[in-house]
């Protein structure tokens, strides 16, 4: 069976001399598998749309099993994250969480949203790591978890002070303190922040003006959950950290600012 789907390549490695093995997140099927014969050679016509962030309509040959991609167009070759590393390394980690969280097999259109929003998003000059952020808290379902946001999660009080909470999975009120030793003070921006990323379509995230230590202090959080509470960290992190190290490449994100 023959079946056009809008795709995102989530990645694309070699198999054999001339294959490519290519992951996509259609909107139509999920993420799915398929093999790009002779995508590797440079002159193959699959060889443009089998990189990875390309945005394209896909036709793929299904039967049982693995597809064959046959023909591929690409909407958008996402050159700006093609060519800027700092804009290359929040869109790997982007697409590896998606990989990462997400199961072959059924649509899962919210995840696809999620996916295209934030790599436009990145690509037409967002903050990208603010885009990172609002993606990490967005997939935090698809990772088991659905953190506790509204209210309370000890008693569901939605007044007084908050601090987040590992253990309660979530925030946890002023009187609900002594529920956990570990808890993370909140100041009321922060909480709206947290909330905010959790909640909110990407377009208003995008148009935040957070300051580097209030992103690498929302960034602790959400990092830590992943971490501890579903045991995935992801390859492309350690990219960002080793960038986020790099002197000269922060002054040069400076001057562009
Ligand atoms: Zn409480």
């Amino acid at each position: 069976m023959l079946h056009k789907w809008e795709g995102i390549v989530l990645k694309a490695r070699a198999y054999g001399e001339s294959n490519k093995i290519v992951t996509l997140m259609t909107r139509e099927a999920g993420k799915v598998a398929c093999m790009a014969r002779g995508a590797k050679k440079p002159t193959s016509r699959l060889a443009g749309v089998t990189q990875p962030f390309m945005h394209g309509s896909f036709l793929v040959q299904r039967t049982s099993g693995m597809g064959t991609l046959q023909q591929g167009e690409h909407f958008n070759s996402m050159r700006h994250i093609q060519t800027d590393i700092v804009a290359t390394a929040y869109a790997s980690y982007i697409v590896e969480i998606v990989d990462r969280l997400v199961e072959e097999g059924r649509p899962e259109p919210y995840a696809f949203e999620i996916l295209i929003q934030a790599l436009n998003a990145i690509e037409e000059g967002y903050d990208p790591e603010a885009i990172t952020l609002f993606v990490d808290w967005k997939m935090l379902p698809y990772a088991g978890i659905q953190p506790i946001l509204h209210a309370c999660a000890g008693c569901g009080a939605v007044d007084g002070e908050f601090a987040f909470s590992f253990a309660q999975g979530g925030f946890i009120c002023h009187r609900c303190f002594h529920l956990d030793p570990y808890i993370i003070r909140l100041s009321p921006t922060q909480l709206k922040l947290i909330r905010m990323f959790y909640t909110v379509p990407i377009e208003q995230v995008g148009k935040l003006e957070l300051k580097p230590q209030t992103k690498q202090f929302i960034k602790k959080i959400v990092t830590t959950i992943y971490e501890e509470q579903t045991g995935i960290r992801l390859k492309s992190r350690s990219f960002i950290e080793q960038l986020e190290r790099t002197p000269l490449l922060q002054r040069e994100k400076k001057e562009d600012e």
